[in-house]
């Protein structure tokens, strides 16, 4: 065997496109979205907006599993009257977090009408497929954007193939029907999408906003129509891409189908901000979306959101589930320590954990993590030895097994991302 022959094998990482940076802030803290800026998570309430306390709490919920930016539905004059409400029992929550204003039909009135509102919100989100039809779109667009302009918020133009401009569509279609080769319809619709999208923030632009304000975003629910979509718009303009797969469903299918999607873009340089469109489960919280798109991120190594916790699958070597039981403890008690763990002890999210079912691949599995665990498979001596920094510090026996290496590992973040702190 030798490298005789042989070229290096390519290192697989992310391609960087260039874009432009938004800035989202709430009061100190600023969100800067695009440009040099790493990948923000965000996600949107599911609450009554009326309903300023459970609000107030489901977007402290996210804000802490890691969302950065979360959207909240403001629809009636009501709900844009709770706004400023929902702001302030976050500043006595101690929640910073910058809150985006989705807007339909009448946000043109209600950002008009509620300047509190306008005023509490970080960032406007503009569906032009819903800004009113005919003379009336233009006019209320640029109502929401004068209002960006009046209190110096950045927005977001977010067209979605369900909501899209019905008027610009028709009209690419009977123009289409002229070619001598007509498109596919949904050719004549990804250019619709693009066309609504960057049209209308060439209008905000021309208005007077900075175009470095403006986000964009093209939803559909398909992931092959979201790639051709994205690509197509990322090569056309510099602003700034929301990104996320519209509808992506419930459970198993939409976790899949928006990583995938998700994935391939973002490893394609595409994609400044994502949010994960779950359907939650019944029972299920709406955290869970923040947890798969901080996975997606961390997964293709653009950020570090929590410590990684690799292990094994599981097969007939092992046919106790003591190690599965072992790796869920493990998992769920450093995402749930995260939130104050951040600032005790900084740098804690690089930890590697493994947690292995047998002697086959646990000890080279758990020596290549900072600490890790290899279980007895079955007939193997009741002995599960642990490795720290590669070596092979102990051997834990009888019951209490978890218990024991659940201390262990909070001893190793203690002493070793402790000391930072000092
Ligand atoms: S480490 Fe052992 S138990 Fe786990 S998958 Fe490999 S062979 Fe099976």
């Amino acid at each position: 065997m030798s490298f005789d022959g042989q070229t290096p094998i390519a290192v697989a990482h992310p391609v960087p496109r260039s874009s432009r940076q938004a800035r989202v802030a709430w009061g100190q803290r600023v969100v800067t979205v695009g440009g040099d800026a790493p990948v923000r998570v965000q996600s949107m309430t599911n609450t009554d907006t009326v309903d300023a306390i459970g609000t107030a709490i489901q977007v402290k919920e996210l804000a802490l599993a890691g969302s950065e930016l979360v959207r909240i539905t403001v629809n009636t004059p009501e709900a844009a009257a709770q706004v400023p409400y929902i702001r302030e029992q976050l500043g006595r929550m101690g929640v910073d977090v910058p809150l985006i204003g989705d807007f339909h039909y009448n946000g043109h009135r209600l950002l008009t009408d509620f300047p509190d509102c306008a005023q509490a919100l970080s960032k406007y989100r503009i569906n032009p497929g819903n800004v009113g039809k005919g003379a009336k779109r233009d006019t209320q667009f640029g109502q929401m954007i004068e209002a960006a302009l009046k209190w110096d918020k950045p927005v977001r133009i977010g067209v979605n193939w369900g909501s899209l401009d019905q008027e610009l569509l028709a009209g690419l279609m009977d123009e289409n029907a002229t070619r001598a080769e007509p498109w596919e319809a949904r050719q004549v619709m990804y250019e619709a999408l693009i066309q609504s999208a960057i049209g209308s923030a060439e209008r905000a632009v021309e208005m007077g906003m900075d175009a470095s304000q403006v986000i964009l975003s093209c939803k559909v629910s398909g992931v092959q129509d979201l790639i051709a979509v994205y690509r197509e718009l990322a090569r056309r303009c510099d602003y700034p891409l929301h990104l996320g797969l519209t509808e992506a469903g419930m459970g198993t299918k939409g976790t899949v189908a928006s990583s995938t999607a998700l994935a391939i873009l973002l490893q394609e340089g595409i994609g400044d901000t994502i949010r994960v469109s779950l359907t939650p489960q019944p029972g299920e919280a709406r955290t869970q979306e923040v947890v798969i798109a901080s996975e997606i991120l961390q997964s293709l190594g653009l950020r570090i959101f929590v410590p990684s916790v690799t292990a094994c699958p599981g097969c007939g070597r092992t046919t106790s589930t003591t190690f599965q039981e072992l790796a869920k403890q493990i998992d769920d008690h450093l995402r749930a320590q995260m939130p104050v763990w951040r600032a005790q002890y900084p740098g804690v999210e690089t930890l590697k954990v493994a947690v292995m079912g047998c002697i086959v691949n646990g000890p080279g599995e758990s020596k290549h993590a900072d600490i890790g665990i290899s279980l007895p498979g079955t007939g193997e001596a009741p002995a599960a030895p642990v490795f720290i920094d590669g070596e092979k510090a102990m051997t834990l026996r009888g019951e209490h097994i978890a218990q024991e290496f659940h201390a262990i590992v909070e001893r190793y973040i203690a002493e070793r991302f402790g000391a930072a702190s000092r």
